[in-house]
């Protein structure tokens, strides 16, 4: 498997781009900005960006998929409980003292037991609400991987204090869901360094009992 990630945008969102090594296919996960980057990586590895996926509709993660589409001609894929916010990309640039993107547009709503694939590879989708409604985790079982959004990170959970964030939803979905993969599991969170199921489980303040 090709993986590269790349911190996009002022708020440095982890962006994935994650390929078959023998068909080119990919992937690619939050591209929010910098799309110059995000191509000059598709461009390395001669990949061919298949699927576009988004963990949820904040702008840092969001942002720059309609101009990644418009390059690739893969279609954007998104949980459509996250329809509201995308709605408020121009809110949310006003926000960061940002201008506002272009705007987004579903494709193909993504939910949970959905897969997402490019090439040979296969990612789950699971549905974790909390950190926004739509927020969704990828789980790439063979490669003991999940890319998780906005939420879980190293040492810290998502935030829920803004619009459509909810502290219980996002418990409920840490214990229920993402605290059921394995220990080994790598995850690579939407912001700052890669953690592991276990590290998380034994020592995020967060998670514990
Ligand atoms: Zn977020």
């Amino acid at each position: 498997m090709i993986h590269e990630i790349i911190a996009v945008g002022p708020l440095q969102c982890n962006c994935s781009v994650i390929g078959d090594e023998s068909t080119r296919e990919a992937m690619v996960i939050d591209p929010g900005d910098d799309i110059e980057m995000v191509m000059q990586a598709v461009r390395k590895h001669r990949l061919t960006v298949k699927q576009i996926v988004i963990t949820h509709a904040h702008i840092d993660h969001v942002g720059g998929a309609t101009r990644l589409k418009q390059l690739t001609g893969a279609p954007i894929l998104l949980n459509e409980n996250d329809n509201a916010l995308l709605k408020m990309l121009g809110v949310q640039a006003s926000w960061l003292g940002m201008k506002p993107p272009e705007d987004v547009e579903i494709d193909r709503g993504i939910a949970s037991g959905d897969l997402v694939k490019a090439g040979a590879l296969e990612a789950q989708v699971i549905h974790t609400p909390g950190h926004t409604e739509g927020s969704v985790c990828l789980y790439f079982a063979p490669q003991e991987m999940l890319i998780a959004g906005d939420t879980l990170f190293a040492g810290s959970i998502g935030r829920t204090d803004l619009p459509g964030g909810s502290y219980d939803s996002i418990m409920r979905s840490l214990h229920e869901h993402v605290l059921a993969l394995p220990d080994e599991t790598l995850v690579i969170p939407g912001h700052g360094p890669a953690t592991t199921i276990g590290d998380e489980r034994l020592a995020n303040p967060f998670l514990q009992k």
